[in-house]
């Protein structure tokens, strides 16, 4: 056999990266804990699936459509996306779920001795993609589980390029108002790319929320970030975007690869703009409920919590995140651990139908 030379030709900055276990097939896991019933409450998927016209579409799905290529640039999606959100099509670009548009964004905008600054307890994609891409993440500690402003501030150098925030914030549900983003993209100016992270936008129902797509004409250094896995529940099929200035999206379009979003995901998500509101306002009334119900049964626990907007909430448990993981699944209960997030005891469960939330607490009284 001849030598394999992976030293040589491995960078530093992926060696020492460590490569994200996804976890086993729902039928896997059940063998593993011994349940036949699994509850997902890891992924703040949409318990209520995707809204009626895109079930149509998936369910009429003609096969031999499979053998042709997709549409490479997401035509008529960016079509409607800029008649429902007053932009121009151009202003967008579809990726492989939003996951695939925040390597985009970074590839387009850092170069060798670049980063990116964003907060150390949210998504964590925008911090990997930097690392194993070979930029420094600039991590800002949160303030009151809120990204918090002077910390970004002073972890920005001349050498930052994007800002990454999410908002509401994943995992803690805090978020940033209109006044307070605005003055943010004020102080920063054109000095950064400011992405804002917008995947659980449409659960929020406060009017100071604000709605970044109208900012793009005032700040042309905001990128959003948009997806269709969570209220529209097409988190199987990968579809999310961003959207931004003409100019700034014409840079990032360049580091995208074209035929990356499937055809069937492309009209589902098409046919799930075209009802959405019946849809939205279904799963709203679902979390709220099923949000009030959760925070009692856990006041009743004498459970810290941390909730806030987004189709999820945060618990603090008196023991180990992964052991409560590995007791809840014993149950059938699916949670997610938040050490990975940096938040040691924490569990993050999503907020499903009220059966799930009833074997969520029958587990957690269970195991406590
Ligand atoms: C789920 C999620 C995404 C990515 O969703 P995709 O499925 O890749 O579209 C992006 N940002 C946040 C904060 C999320 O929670």
């Amino acid at each position: 056999m001849a030598a394999l030379h992976l030293e040589n030709l491995v960078p530093d900055y992926v060696k020492g990266f460590e490569c994200y276990i996804p976890s086993k097939p729902d039928q896997e896991l059940m063998k593993l804990y011994g349940v036949d019933h699994l509850h997902r409450l890891n992924n703040n998927e949409n318990p209520l699936g995707p809204p009626p016209q895109a079930r149509e579409i998936i369910s009429r799905y003609p096969p031999p459509r499979a053998a042709i290529y997709p549409s490479g640039d997401a035509y008529y999606l960016r079509l409607r996306l800029a008649e429902r959100f007053g932009l121009h099509p151009d202003q967008f670009l579809v990726g492989n779920g939003a996951n695939e548009v925040i390597a985009f964004a970074i590839k387009a905008f850092c170069q060798a001795g670049d980063n990116i600054v964003t907060a150390d307890k949210t998504f964590a994609v925008y911090e990997w993609v930097a690392q194993f891409s070979g930029f420094q993440a600039r991590l800002a500690p949160l303030k009151d589980f809120a990204f918090d402003e002077q910390a970004l501030w002073e972890r920005r150098d001349q050498r930052s390029k994007i800002i990454f925030i999410c908002n509401p914030n994943n995992p803690t549900g805090t978020w940033w108002d209109l006044g307070r983003l605005r003055a943010f993209l004020a102080a920063v100016g054109g000095r950064q790319i400011v992405v804002v992270d917008e995947a659980y936008c449409e659960f929020v129902e406060h009017p100071a929320f604000p709605d970044c797509l109208r900012l793009i004409a005032e700040h042309p250094n905001l990128v959003v970030f948009r997806t269709f896995s969570k209220m529209y529940a097409l988190a199987g099929l990968r579809i999310g975007y961003l959207a931004g200035a003409k100019e700034v999206v014409e840079v990032i379009r360049r580091t995208c690869v074209v035929y990356s979003v499937n055809g069937l995901a492309q009209e589902a998500a098409l046919a799930a703009l075209a009802d959405d509101a019946g849809h939205i306002a279904r799963t709203r009334e679902l979390v709220r409920g099923e949000k009030a119900y959760l925070l009692q049964e856990l006041a009743a626990l004498g459970l810290p919590v941390q909730s806030g907007e987004g189709c999820f909430l945060m618990v603090r448990l008196p023991m180990s995140d992964t052991l409560a993981y590995r007791r809840l699944m014993g149950q059938g209960v699916m949670i997610r651990s938040m050490t990975g997030f940096r938040f040691p005891n924490w569990i993050r469960v999503s907020i499903g139908q009220h059966e799930a939330m009833e074997a969520f607490v029958r587990g957690l009284r269970g195991i406590l």
